[in-house]
């Protein structure tokens, strides 16, 4: 009797550091790839199909989609991180730009705000790119805020207007203008009227 089949063998195809979405740790993974090969008398002949890849956590033994490997939530922060300081610094340079042109002493006020809320220090250059950047694109300051606020926490959003008022307010007094728009600012930013007045109130600003 000739007695045939089939058998399902997996290979470890490669290796390397992930996040373990089970460990909630960086982990050591091996790549599998599961093949199914036909099988006489039980011994292993050929492959006649594919059965899948997958990614194993060494330590948990959980196995995930391949996909698995793009996430790394470290990198993930860092790019919502430097997402939120591009945003705070585009804002202060709108401000600064509203009344004309940024001087060199607005874009040392920039820089020393900007190393206050962030404890960033900018080059001078960084800020200048920034400047050409915003009147390259013409995009609104309402813009920039909606294009924020979502990856930000109210602490977040606090030290942006923060950063916007500090600006307003570098050449001695806050016009009217520059106080709607700060208003329109906590606004597309999505803080909580109560919290932004509280603000407004301790910079001794007018709430509304
Ligand atoms: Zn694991």
């Amino acid at each position: 009797m000739f007695i045939w089949g089939s058998r399902a063998k997996t290979h470890t195809e490669g290796e390397g550091q992930f996040y373990c979405p089970e460990c909630e740790e960086y982990r050591q993974y091996e790549y599998k790839k599961a093949k199914q090969y036909f099988t006489v008398y039980f011994i292993r002949t050929f492959p006649t199909e594919d059965l899948g890849e997958y990614v194993e956590c060494t330590t948990c033994n959980s196995t995930f989609d391949p996909k698995v490997l793009e996430y790394d939530p470290e990198k993930e922060q860092e790019k919502i991180r430097s997402f939120y300081f591009y945003a705070t610094l585009n804002i202060m340079v709108f401000i600064a730009l509203a009344d004309g042109k940024v001087d060199d002493g607005e874009v040392e006020e920039i820089s020393n705000i900007f190393e206050k809320i962030t404890t960033i220090k900018l080059e001078r250059a960084e800020i200048m790119e920034s400047i050409e950047e915003l009147n390259k694109n013409n995009r609104s300051i309402k813009e920039l805020a909606a294009a924020v606020s979502p990856y930000l926490n109210d602490e977040g959003k606090e030290t942006v207007l923060r950063g916007a008022i500090a600006i307003s307010k570098a050449d001695g007094v806050v016009h009217d203008d520059e106080l709607k728009m700060l208003h329109g600012l906590a606004d597309d930013l999505s803080l909580p009227k109560t919290y932004a007045n509280g603000i407004f109130a301790e910079e001794e600003i007018e709430g509304k």
